[in-house]
């Protein structure tokens, strides 16, 4: 994303009021040389939280540095398996070792710049090839970081072999959650790399675009028809009259997460 449209979209939530944003998304935000820069904006315009999604695979000691000393608030590190043959199962061509290292360095950095922030968590997204692995994973890393998340896979198309076989208490809510409207259609504003403003962060190929930040505001776009419309679809128990909301089984995740947590079946 250009330092333009970035400072626009920050620029814009100070105005608001907004208090968090998550840099993440369809790639791998420390691709990105200028995000250090990115993070100081936003701290500047006084974004309460600045959290950062990434797979490590870049996070060197120099960068370590810098993120810290740009005032990143959290960082999440997707990392889905706690020992090498699963990890490069599922992550093909990262070494194991290497991310791990990783994340070591930066707590080790972190406390020897005697500072509190970024907050570290580690997220496990557990489908069929790691569900055995989600309390091994917990002990291992459990005092090691400050937070632990399991999340679950979401489903690419209309498969959803992978997402349900990954958790039963999925299984338990998908009937029951489908009456709900999404809670995202309320909450969360997503922003491509381009500008562009899809329905949501499961609208990967923008088949329902919203808008385009570089012509229009946010405000506009937040309050638009096309947005109104679905969340009025939802409103009325008519998700499934909805192309992309019809088989999402993403936001059931969000009824059944926060259900769980409750249980104390995850710690998040
Ligand atoms: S139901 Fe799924 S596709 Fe529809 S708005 Fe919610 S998260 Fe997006």
């Amino acid at each position: 994303m250009s330092n333009d449209i970035f400072k626009k979209i920050i620029d814009e939530i100070a105005e608001i009021g907004s208090e968090v944003i998550a840099i993440t998304g369809l790639g791998e935000p420390l691709i990105d040389k200028d995000l250090e820069t990115k993070i100081k904006y936003a701290k500047q315009r006084n974004i309460r939280i600045v959290q950062l999604f990434t797979n490590a695979a870049l996070l060197d000691e120099e960068r370590t540095e810098k993120l810290i000393k740009a005032g990143l608030d959290n960082i999440i590190i997707s990392t889905d398996a706690a020992d090498k043959e699963t990890y490069e199962k599922i992550r093909l061509n990262l070494p194991f070792e290497k991310v791990e290292r990783n994340i070591k360095n930066f707590i080790r950095i972190r406390n020897a710049l005697k500072v509190e922030k970024p907050k570290i968590k580690l997220n496990m997204t557990v489908f069929g090839e790691n569900v055995h692995q989600r309390t091994y994973f917990h002990r291992k890393y459990k005092d090691y970081v400050d937070g632990i998340h399991f999340s679950y896979a979401r489903q690419w198309g209309e498969d959803k072999s992978t997402f349900s076989k990954s958790d039963t208490v999925v299984n338990r809510y998908m009937s029951k959650t489908r009456v709900y409207p999404c809670p995202l259609l309320w909450l969360h504003f997503n922003v491509f790399w381009d500008g562009s403003v899809p329905l949501c962060c499961m609208d990967f190929d923008c088949t329902h675009p919203l808008g385009q930040i570089n012509t229009m505001s946010i405000k506009n776009i937040w309050h638009g028809n096309k947005l109104n419309s679905v969340r009025d679809q939802h409103n009325m128990g008519k998700s499934n009259e909805n192309k992309l909301c019809k088989d999402c089984m993403y936001y059931i995740s969000w009824f059944s997460a926060s259900v769980a947590a409750k249980k104390k079946e995850f710690v998040v």
